[in-house]
């Protein structure tokens, strides 16, 4: 009896329904909606279903993610279904006839409905109207900055092992470091070198796909995906991807949904033997907000991080920088900047920009030591004026009368403890320290820091006279 009413293919349709129905509660509407409303059913034969998904990417989804418990349901609904096989049917080869008959039900869906009424339909005609459309990344990727070339790059020993790993990755066919992961503080040129990496690929062969993007800029098109409910479209963008980097992934810290998305793009490309690159300001195991199975992810390829500068690197890209304007730098004038702009690159040429401009507008006056000095007067004072973490640990120690070396130590005293958070707090807000970074400052892990951040914010709010003096700390530090 049961084989006779599976044999009937509405009937797998009408159990389909059903499972569908059940499953949209049990996994919520949004991934029911971005992964299983856009499957159909197909064929039956010898105990055996098929089950129709428009992508390759959804299958490897659907099937690690819900096929156990589609089997389930079903077996339970009906004893004859031994197994459910899902198939991947692309849109194009339908449109194109060459479709497979046991997915009919698929074509049928699109050619019943020219209006696209639901997010399936949404998803398919975003695809066919991007079929062959070459453009189509370039509207997912930003575009490439034409300086940031290999050839650009000055090469020393804090960015050496980074800058070999990004040109071995650039220069191989195969796919040689998967992911590679660069990372390092601001301004020492991990977008550079992502950059220089594409431009590279690009000139040995300008067929291959390179998307770049930055982790915001992924998260702003997915999150505006899910709200036009046009996640499948989304998704398809990534299918013909060869080369994917994206930059800055910390930004997806805490964004649960977002890492989701991008745990199953990157697994997908990978499995495909794609390359992907990731730039982040830490490395894949210190980075917060971030699941542990992305993180882990994130590390399995090559991880290399960029130091902060030395002397020699700064004046490396001081004079590549003045030669590529035609600048005449003098050495005193290069060794000053180098001496001084000791944060990063980013701020080191924006130092030299603004010597340079300076004396291009006092019609090509000189650039020399003093007017240099003069130049950067402002920046520099500011720059000399920020906050340390030996500092804070300095001022705070003294506020509450304890020593660094007690604030260093384990001592878990409260008369230590509190004045040990409070500095870690000041830290945090006060610098652009990572939080693995004031952690050893204090002889801690970066989860000490977190949790004191999170308790002294709790005790500004229930306790007045703290909240005071960390504001008279704050006040203190900033002046
Ligand atoms: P990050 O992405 O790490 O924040 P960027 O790649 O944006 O840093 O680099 C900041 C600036 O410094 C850019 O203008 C970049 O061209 C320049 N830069 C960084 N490293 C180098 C280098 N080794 N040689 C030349 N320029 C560099
Ligand atoms: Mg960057």
């Amino acid at each position: 009896m049961a084989e006779e009413a599976i044999n009937n293919n509405s009937s797998v349709s009408d159990q389909w329904g059903q499972i569908c129905s059940q499953l949209k509660t049990e996994v919520g509407e949004t991934a029911f909606d971005s992964w299983l409303k856009p499957l159909t059913p197909g064929s039956f034969n010898d105990g055996t279903v098929n089950i129709c998904v428009p992508t390759r990417f959804m299958r490897n989804w659907v099937i690690t993610h819900y096929s156990d418990r589609i089997h389930k349901i079903w077996e339970k609904k009906n004893p004859e279904i031994k197994n459910v096989n899902f198939i991947v049917q692309s849109v194009q080869e339908e449109v194109h006839g060459l479709y497979n008959p046991t997915c009919r039900s698929l074509l049928k869906k699109i050619s019943s409905s020219p209006a696209p009424s639901n997010i399936y339909q949404s998803g398919i005609n975003s695809v066919i109207a991007n079929n062959n459309d070459t453009s189509l990344n370039d509207s997912l990727s930003v575009p490439l900055n034409p300086q940031y070339t290999f050839d650009n790059f000055v090469v020393g020993k804090t960015n050496e092992f980074a800058y070999a790993a990004a040109r071995k990755v650039a220069e191989s066919r195969n796919v040689s470091f998967n992911p590679l992961f660069l990372y390092s503080g601001v301004g020492l040129g991990k977008t550079h070198l992502m950059h220089a990496i594409a431009w590279h690929i690009k000139q040995q062969d300008p067929s291959r796909n390179i998307v770049y993007l930055s982790a915001e800029k992924f998260m702003y098109k997915f999150v505006r995906a899910l709200r036009y409910k046009d996640t499948t479209a989304f998704k398809e963008q990534f299918r013909s991807v060869d080369v994917l980097m994206v930059d800055d992934v910390q930004f997806m810290g805490g964004k649960d949904t977002t890492q989701e998305e991008f745990f199953y793009t990157f697994n997908s490309l990978i499995e495909e033997g794609r390359q992907i690159i990731i730039s982040a300001d830490k490395s894949p195991a210190d980075l917060e907000g971030i699941e542990t199975r992305l993180k882990s992810r994130l590390g399995c390829g090559l991880v290399a991080d960029i130091h902060p500068t030395d002397f020699d690197l700064r004046m490396g890209i001081l004079n590549n920088k003045a030669q590529q304007l035609g600048i005449e730098l003098p050495v005193k004038v290069a060794e000053f900047l180098a001496q001084k702009i000791t944060s990063n690159i980013r701020e080191l040429e924006g130092a030299l920009r603004r010597v340079i401009a300076h004396s291009q507008l006092l019609s090509d006056k000189e650039i020399t030591l003093d007017m240099t000095q003069d130049v950067l007067k402002d920046m520099l004072r500011s720059y000399d004026k920020r906050t340390t973490i030996d500092e804070i640990q300095k001022k705070v120690a003294e506020h509450f009368n304890i020593s660094v070396k007690e604030m260093q130590s384990s001592r878990r005293a409260r008369t230590v403890a509190r004045p040990r958070q409070i500095a870690m707090y000041l830290a945090k807000q006060l610098t652009s320290r990572s939080l693995p970074e004031i952690g050893r400052k204090f002889d801690r892990d970066h989860t000490t820091v977190m949790h004191a951040v999170r308790k002294v914010e709790e005790l500004i709010l229930e306790d007045a006279s703290l909240a005071e003096n960390v504001d008279a700390l704050r006040r203190i530090l900033e002046a």
